[in-house]
């Protein structure tokens, strides 16, 4: 079963908030080893139906 978080990839891409020199927040997109799935982008807990 596909990881429902990634869809399969085991990576999502969240937005993350950073300031930069100037104190402006802006968001850069970042690459993670999915949190659902641990990047194996296997569904492992058999609650996916909730
Ligand atoms: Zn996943």
């Amino acid at each position: 079963m596909e990881c429902r978080f990634c869809s399969g990839t085991g990576w999502w891409r969240p937005e993350r908030p950073h300031r930069d020199g100037s104190g402006v927040i802006v968001w850069l997109r970042v690459d993670e080893p999915c949190r659902g799935c641990a990047g194996t982008g296997k569904e492992h807990s058999p609650v996916a139906a909730l």
